[in-house]
């Protein structure tokens, strides 16, 4: 896809396993609408949590992806080639006081937190310093206690209260690797991304993301959320679970099943080809489901 303007999307898998129907919906929409811009699309194998990577499935996640017709542009970048970025960004945070070293184990959080929608806030046992004697485990984010809003594309504005619904968060986890959340608010920045589409699980956790940015001076992408794919059991789909697979005997049913759960207006190809020069013609974001607004969670409970 050739950019004729300053659009630039993309889609950021974790290689926890093969692509389900939950992440073709969001690869779908976002490809939509970055081709509905004549903007740039790119992709990222969201790797920086190795312990939940699986071997091969960055290969496959990017085969299913041509087989259904995606092109993107330049090569795909992973995360875990990243390593020394995160630490040095860590570092920059450190340095100023943003963030803090944390001694805290589960357990000891565990008994003193109070808890937001299942979320345990963090008790800010280390916020002013390690206790004497103890070690730093994990690098944690101070939150600020004011409300921060996400003025979301799609589904309008989403706000949060960081510090008493979501805590001070680990940047920099107990097994040494960076947070998800920092390291992609430092990847979508490093790609010069302008616009995320992805699933609305990640709409409460865009606070933490544009603190990050505000923090960092970092430019702040436009986001858009759309409805999450749940399962029969009601739960959201999951690559590591593999869940719903999808069969790629033959592609255009399962991009014309994705964009009719998308809201998007029916219409007849009779190959992915033909199906992305439509899509990206008539895609509409007016016509997506609505998200139950205010939701900490922000999900729709929709089935395929
Ligand atoms: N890597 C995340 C996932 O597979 C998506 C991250 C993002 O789009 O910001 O759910």
């Amino acid at each position: 896809m050739s950019s004729e303007s300053s659009y630039r999307g993309r889609f950021a898998p974790s290689p926890s396993g093969p692509l389900h129907f939950g992440s073709i919906v969001s690869a779908v929409a976002s490809y939509a609408d970055a081709k509905a811009h004549a903007g740039e699309w790119r992709v990222r194998i969201d790797d920086v949590d190795k312990t939940r990577s699986v071997a091969g499935a960055d290969t496959l996640i990017l085969s299913t992806l041509e087989r259904l017709g995606f092109e993107w542009a330049g090569t795909p970048t992973y995360q875990s080639h990243k390593h020394s970025r995160y630490l040095e960004i860590i570092g920059i945070l450190l340095a100023r006081g943003e963030a803090f070293h944390c001694a805290c184990s589960r357990t000891e959080i565990r008994a003193l937190a109070s808890s937001h929608n299942d979320t345990l806030i963090y008790p800010g046992t280390c916020r002013q310093g390690l206790p004497p004697g103890r070690q730093g485990r994990s690098v944690r984010l101070r939150t600020p206690n004011t409300i921060s809003t996400v003025t979301d594309r799609f589904a309008g504005d989403f706000e949060q209260n960081l510090a008493t619904e979501v805590g001070d968060f680990v940047i920099l986890r107990t097994d040494g690797l960076a947070a998800y959340q920092l390291a992609v608010v430092v990847d979508d920045d490093d790609e010069g991304i302008t616009h995320i589409v992805r699933g609305a699980d990640l709409l409460s956790s865009t606070p933490q993301q544009q603190l990050l940015q505000t923090l960092l001076g970092l430019s702040r992408p436009a986001y858009g959320h759309t409805p999450v794919v749940f399962g029969e059991d009601g739960r959201k789909l999951s690559k590591k679970d593999a869940a719903h697979p999808i069969v790629l005997d033959e592609p255009l049913p399962v991009l014309l099943k994705a964009w009719s759960f998308l809201g998007q207006v029916n219409f007849d190809a009779d190959n992915v080809r033909e199906f992305w020069r439509e899509a990206g013609r008539i895609w509409c974001p007016a016509r997506l489901p609505i998200l139950p607004a205010q939701q900490g969670s922000a999900s729709l409970q929709t089935r395929p």
